[in-house]
């Protein structure tokens, strides 16, 4: 029970839900029975299958909107949860609830927060940053840290980094203003875990600043998203194999019509 420890906020633990949004229903109706009995406000963190979000939107925008606590949203799939439009589509309405954050996403995350999350809990290692539901055999990390790549919002392994590096010799895309690197090419700045994990923060912290902090934060991370890509795209037809991340479109794809545009 975290209650009685002093903390701000409890979180309940819906468990995964893969199938069945009245689990979902369930959870919620559980927190906020919680909620009655407990003085700190409570947050139902809830796991679900991604797939949820493009089969069953209507009925996770009247669950979730619905809900008297605030709700923690995990996303889960074997491979980038946010990968598909409709799915980025349907979690923007969920966003524009205004009580659902997501918990355990990628750079995801920072769209958003551009889209209207309360808050976000952003992952800095694999197993952090998805649910990797376990029926697919368990997940295998790779023995070389990942490095977050600021300019195609990739995590790729500091093996791949060096690899590409090499290949792909363009300073731009390479230097790195954060504390760690200052200025440095991260492939000649980033020897060392310590400096990798630092460099990581700092860099999830630079690309949130600029997005929350621009006039229009929701143009400004669709736009990020859409130069990651042709980056991605360049670098990899270059020769690396550097493919673009499935969000960078799905978020793309899902930019607010202008209307006289
Ligand atoms: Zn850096």
């Amino acid at each position: 029970m975290q209650g009685p420890l002093g903390v701000r906020r409890v979180l309940t633990n819906g468990g995964y839900i893969d199938s069945d949004v009245r689990d979902v229903a369930a959870a919620i109706r559980l927190a906020e029975d919680m909620q009655h009995v407990i003085d700190a406000p409570i947050m139902a963190t809830i796991a679900i299958n991604s797939t949820l979000l493009r089969t069953e939107p209507d009925a996770l925008v009247d669950i979730l909107g619905g809900a008297r606590v605030a709700v923690g949203l995990a996303l889960g799939n074997a491979g980038d949860p946010l990968a598909a439009k409709s799915t980025v589509g349907s979690l923007i309405r969920v966003l524009a609830l205004g009580n659902v954050e997501p918990r355990r996403v990628d750079l995801s995350g920072i769209g958003a927060l551009a889209f209207g999350a309360p808050g976000a809990a952003i992952g800095t290692t694999a197993t952090l940053r998805h649910i990797y539901p376990m029926q697919n055999g368990g997940y295998a990390p790779s023995p070389y840290p990942s490095i977050l790549v600021e300019k195609s919002l990739t995590w790729k392994t500091q093996d791949r980094v060096m690899d590409a590096a090499a290949v792909y010799d363009d300073d731009a895309f390479w230097l790195c203003e954060c504390d760690t690197c200052f200025g440095r090419r991260i492939d000649h700045a980033l020897r060392f875990q310590a400096d990798i994990v630092a460099h990581n923060f700092g860099v999830i912290a630079r690309i949130a600043r600029r997005v929350l902090g621009s006039s229009d934060p929701v143009a400004t991370w669709i736009q990020m998203c859409a130069a990651a890509q042709s980056y991605s795209y360049e670098i990899d037809s270059s020769g690396p194999n550097w493919e673009p991340q499935g969000f960078l479109g799905a978020w793309w794809a899902n930019q607010p019509t202008r209307v006289g545009a």
